[in-house]
């Protein structure tokens, strides 16, 4: 499992959301009002049910968050639903070995809410977080399914807060590929559906396996980017080998599809062996390509970077190498209360040690999102 969820899951719960608050002030009650027990999800492309308490007992900070003398508008691009019933057995299993006690005894009921749209903006308020993006995961192989209309329903909660990805199957391709291509050309033309998310190595297709090209299709004539999970992900019943993980395998699409543009999920880190994995190969790429975007969420979390220089390192080198415009804010949470915000605190702490501008840090934070996918950039 992803280690930073074994993390959200080990930590102490009723207070997690205060403790974990970032640096901005927040201010609890003394009688936090826990709503109840709901499903927080995913990392690094997989549904994570972590039990939690949603986090009303805390004062909302204002909208933004600092870096050096502004206050900069977030969107977070990367954030997960799902329901435990759409989670395979052995994942279910797998991740019920590390809820804490006492909700290891009844998974099922703990897992039993759903990650809501409300729970999620909640988080986002409780970040001073503008916007976030809930994407849809078609991986009934390793970590589940959560639906594209599920994604939608969400989406239309809180319009003026979230965004979604569309993805698709990919299990029963020759027989109905079409099928899928087709409704995933409706599912981005949906209200609040800014783009496609995919995810190599828990959805077992390969990444340069010409048949899945039309999805790169689809995406470009739509003018949807595309969010690929990239490096290893140590789920069962994921696919860790390279033409799976590696982004190298992805560059005959690339090349392809110039119109499309590529986001590298996670950079290629590595979360088996916590390292950079397939990392220089992500600069390498968007060095080389225009349609190519990168995007560090989770692996600078405390599970899955836990001596804190992995986060650092990858944003300088972003910076060292010119592609602070193609870099996107993300966290892959929620995770666990206070999650959203700490990895924002964690990626601001990461840009400033290592030099960006405030136009730099906005860039990442808000406005490379606005533009790559053509929406508004939020405004504090
Ligand atoms: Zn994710």
């Amino acid at each position: 499992m992803h280690s930073s969820h074994v993390q959200a899951a080990d930590s102490p719960i009723p207070d997690a959301s205060c403790a974990h608050a970032s640096e901005r002030e927040r201010v609890c009650s003394s009688t936090p009002g826990p709503r109840g027990w709901r499903v927080v999800l995913e990392v690094a492309g997989f549904i994570t049910p972590v039990a939690t308490v949603i986090t009303l007992g805390c004062a909302q900070p204002e909208p933004g968050v600092d870096f050096r003398d502004a206050r900069l508008a977030v969107v977070d691009m990367h954030l997960h639903q799902g329901e435990w019933q759409g989670v395979p057995g052995s994942t279910q299993e797998f991740l019920a070995s590390r809820f804490p006690f006492p909700f290891n005894l009844n998974p099922e009921q703990t897992a039993s809410g759903i990650l809501s749209a409300e729970g999620v903006v909640a988080e986002l308020d409780a970040a001073g977080i503008s916007r976030g993006v809930l994407l849809a995961v078609y991986a009934p192989r390793s970590v589940g399914v959560a639906t594209n209309e599920d994604m939608v329903e969400q989406v239309a909660v809180a319009p003026d807060r979230l965004w979604g990805l569309a993805s698709l199957r990919v299990d029963d391709w020759s027989a109905g590929g079409e099928a899928q291509l087709a409704q995933l050309d409706e599912m981005v033309q949906a209200p609040g559906v800014v783009g496609v998310k995919l995810a190599h190595t828990h959805m077992h297709f390969r990444m340069d396996d010409p048949r899945y090209f039309g999805i790169y299709e689809v995406a470009g004539l739509r003018q949807k980017p595309v969010y690929l999970h990239t490096g290893p992900s140590p789920f069962p019943g994921t696919n860790a080998e390279p033409p799976y993980t590696d982004p190298a395998f992805l560059e005959a699409a690339i090349a392809a599809y110039p119109e499309t543009i590529f986001i590298l999920g996670h950079v290629g880190y590595d979360f088996i062996n916590k390292q950079l994995g397939y990392f220089e190969t992500c600069v390498t790429l968007a060095q080389k390509y225009p349609n190519v975007y990168l995007e560090p969420s989770a692996l600078g979390s405390e599970g899955s970077d836990p001596t804190g220089e992995h986060l650092p390192h990858i944003m300088g080198r972003i910076r060292e190498a010119g592609l602070v415009e193609r870099t996107i804010y993300g966290s892959d949470g929620p995770q666990s209360p206070g999650f959203v915000g700490d990895y924002l605190a964690r990626t601001t702490a990461a840009m400033e040690s290592t030099g960006y501008t405030v136009e730099e840090a906005r860039a990442v934070l808000s406005g490379n999102f606005a533009r790559v996918f053509q929406v508004e950039e939020p405004t504090l």
